[in-house]
C-alpha cells in the first residue's frame, strides 16, 4: 500500500497523420506483473500476466467479442495459451466468451465460483472444458490459488447466509505481488462487500476493479473505506443501458482520493509494478 503511481497516456492504434496504425504494446518486462482491464463493452474480461503465466479472468459478454476483441489482443501480446481462466460468477457478461476462449486456445483449468448455478451457458462452458481436457476447479472462500511463485492469489467469497445471489457470490481475487495489492471483485453487492469487509484482514488494494461496472448497489462507503484505492478500474460499456458507472459511485470513488480509469472513454486500462512502483496506461485499439 502506499505506492509511488504514475499515470503515462499510451494510445495505440491511434490515427497518426494518416491511416490506423497498429502498434503493438510494449513488452511486458521481466519481474513486472500486469493487469489488464480489456474494454469488452458492457461485461468484465482481465488478464494479469507475469513472465511466461497469463491467467484471464472473467471472458466478456459474448462469443463475437471472445473472437473480435478478446482473441486478436491477446494473440497481439504473444500470449498462446492461458494457465487459467477464472469466471467469477455465471452472468453472461462475464462468461459468454468462454466457451470461444477454451475453443481457440489451450486452457490449463477453470476457477468456477464454488456455488452451482442454472445459467445454461454454464454447461456449455464445462461441455467445452470436457472437450479440450481442461480441468474445472471451484475454489473455496479464503483459498489459495496456484499461478505464480512470486505472486499471491487468493480466492474471497461472501458467506452465502449474509449475501445471496449470483452477483454477491461473485469470486473476488485478492492479487498480491511485492507491496503492490490488487483487488478484482466480480460484481458483488453491498451485502458481499459488508461481509467481506467486516471479516477479512488486510482487504486494503492499491488497485482495485470496481465491482459491478460501477452500478449504484456496489462501492458502499465502507468497502472503499476498507480497500482505500489509489487506482479504481471501471469495466462498462459506452453508453450502456444501466447507466454504468453511476455518478455516485465516481463521487465516492474520488471523494476516496482513487483516480478512476473506465475502460468505456479510455479503452483498455492497463497497469503495470514491480511490486514497488505502479503505472497505468490507456491503451485503445
Ligand atoms: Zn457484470
Amino acid at each position: 500500500m502506499g505506492l509511488l503511481l504514475f499515470v503515462s497516456l499510451v494510445v495505440l492504434g491511434q490515427a497518426v497523420g494518416g491511416p490506423l496504425r497498429r502498434s503493438t504494446p510494449p513488452p511486458l518486462p521481466p519481474g513486472e506483473l500486469e493487469l489488464r482491464v480489456f474494454d469488452v463493452g458492457q461485461g468484465d474480461s482481465i488478464l494479469l500476466r507475469f513472465g511466461e503465466r497469463a491467467l484471464l479472468v472473467d471472458a466478456g459478454p459474448d462469443p463475437q467479442t471472445a473472437r473480435r476483441v478478446l482473441l486478436p489482443r491477446l494473440a497481439r501480446l504473444g500470449v498462446k495459451r492461458l494457465d487459467a481462466v477464472a469466471l467469477t460468477h455465471a452472468d453472461a457478461d462475464h462468461i459468454g466468451g468462454a466457451a470461444d476462449i477454451l475453443k481457440a486456445l489451450p486452457v490449463s483449468a477453470i476457477w468456477m465460483a464454488a456455488k452451482d448455478h442454472a445459467h445454461p451457458l454454464q454447461s456449455v462452458i464445462e461441455a467445452a472444458a470436457h472437450r479440450a481436457g481442461t480441468a474445472l476447479e471451484r475454489p473455496g472462500d479464503g483459498q489459495i490459488l496456484n499461478w505464480h511463485p512470486a505472486v499471491s492469489l487468493r480466492a474471497l467469497f461472501a458467506s452465502p447466509d449474509v449475501a445471496r445471489g449470483d452477483n454477491n457470490q461473485s469470486m473476488v481475487l485478492q492479487v498480491r505481488f511485492g507491496e503492490a495489492d490488487i483487488l478484482l471483485t466480480g460484481d458483488i453487492e453491498r451485502a458481499a462487500e459488508r461481509d467481506l469487509a467486516g471479516r477479512v484482514v488486510g482487504l486494503e488494494a492499491d488497485v482495485l476493479k470496481v465491482a459491478h461496472h460501477g452500478a449504484g448497489t456496489s462501492s458502499s462507503r465502507e468497502f472503499l473505506a476498507a480497500v482505500r484505492p489509489q487506482v479504481a478500474i471501471i469495466s462498462a460499456g459506452l453508453g450502456n443501458a444501466f447507466n454504468h458507472p453511476r455518478d455516485d459511485v465516481l463521487r465516492r470513488l474520488r471523494g476516496m482520493g482513487a483516480q478512476v480509469f473506465r475502460t468505456d472513454l479510455a479503452g483498455d486500462v492497463v497497469v503495470r509494478t514491480d511490486g514497488h512502483e505502479i503505472t497505468v496506461a490507456l491503451e485503445r485499439s
